[in-house]
């Protein structure tokens, strides 16, 4: 459900106009589940618009709790009968938030991410996108949950600067105030290094936070880890692309750096990684989130702890500022990267 569809079913059901506010509040703001619970209808609209208007366009096929009730994985399914994942998670206590997918697989080849693994099978539109925020939000309420979803991440299935119609549109919807209602900045969207992408969000949404998934400092080790991402842009582009993005502006970027046992995460590796974010201007701007990696099929390993605050440690000493990013949702592979539904239909 989104604005747009309810405009569509309030012009094809032939509803007054004002039917849309009062439409758009019990889904938005009331999370009610059916057009039964919406008030104002007529019981005989109410019936129609149940057998012909689903609420929502995808279905939960299968939803995973890990054992200590911060993370939540549901596996989505859409009408054509693919399915994606999406998660929600409380990575700090009271900051819920939900981690969307834009496309069902993802043609960025990245070789340490089980999406990655699945090529890309369709992009998601849309109303496909911002249907994962109302299902968690139905879920929290169904659940009685007493907390609320305040953030919102693009760090799902996909690659959302690949998809950027449908993941601008989804932001649109998301942000709108007489829909979702949510807050530019607590929307978060993270590219592989799209750089077109990056003008794009610049642009439209300067408040969205922009995060870039590096996880490495060399075009040699890049191009291996990252393939199809940094043959399109290779690093001085993505440089350049940063770097106009602070300028326009003035905002935070986060650097995601995943830690990969003996391939990125040296000493060396830190010292380059250092080096190469010393470079941009602004670099007050940048904060690096180094990840500890959620073992998939892939030949990667985890770093142990001891070589991950080592890391650390080297860019600090360098002046970058950084911290390691505590992963949730582990067992149930619902954490960063893992997830991929390689069972389609
Ligand atoms: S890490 Fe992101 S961009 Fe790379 S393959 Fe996975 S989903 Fe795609």
């Amino acid at each position: 459900m989104n604005s747009q569809r309810i405009a569509d079913i309030v012009a094809k059901h032939g509803l007054e106009k004002f039917r849309a506010k009062q439409i758009s509040d019990a889904f938005f703001k009331k999370h009610v589940r059916s057009w039964s619970e919406v008030a104002g209808l007529s019981a005989a609209v109410k019936e129609k618009l149940n057998a012909e208007e689903p609420v929502l366009r995808l279905t939960e096929h299968k939803l995973l709790e890990s054992s200590d009730k911060r993370t939540y994985k549901a596996l989505l399914k859409l009408g054509d009968g693919r399915i994606v994942e999406s998660v929600l998670m409380e990575p700090l206590p009271g900051h819920w938030t939900a981690c969307i997918s834009c496309q069902v697989g993802c043609a960025m080849a990245c070789t340490f991410c089980a999406t990655g693994r699945m090529g890309l099978l369709r992009n998601m539109d849309s109303e496909e996108i911002s249907d994962q925020v109302l299902y968690w939000r139905q879920f929290i309420a169904a659940r009685k949950m007493d907390v609320q979803l305040s953030n919102i991440v693009y760090m799902g299935m996909g690659e959302p600067f690949h998809n950027r119609r449908h993941v601008f549109d989804s932001i649109d919807e998301l942000t709108n105030a007489e829909g979702f209602g949510i807050g530019s900045r607590h929307i978060s969207v993270s590219t592989s290094g799209l750089v077109k992408g990056i003008e794009e969000l610049a642009d439209r949404h300067p408040q969205v936070n922009l995060a870039i998934s590096l996880h490495a400092a060399s075009d040699e080790l890049r191009d291996r880890l990252m393939p199809v991402a940094n043959k399109a842009h290779n690093l001085d582009d993505l440089a350049e692309s940063m770097q106009a993005y602070l300028k326009k502006t003035n905002r935070k970027i986060f650097i995601e750096y995943i830690l990969l046992d003996g391939d990125n995460d040296s000493q060396a590796h830190a010292e380059q990684l250092a080096t190469w974010l010393n470079k941009i201007q602004a670099k007050h701007l940048l904060h690096v989130n180094l990840i500890v990696y959620n073992q998939t099929e892939s030949a990667h390993r985890e770093s142990s702890r001891e070589r991950a605050r080592a890391f650390l440690g080297a860019l600090e000493h360098r002046g970058v500022s950084a911290t390691i990013r505590k992963n949730l949702g582990r067992d149930i592979d619902g954490a960063c990267g893992q997830l991929a539904v390689m069972d389609q239909k």
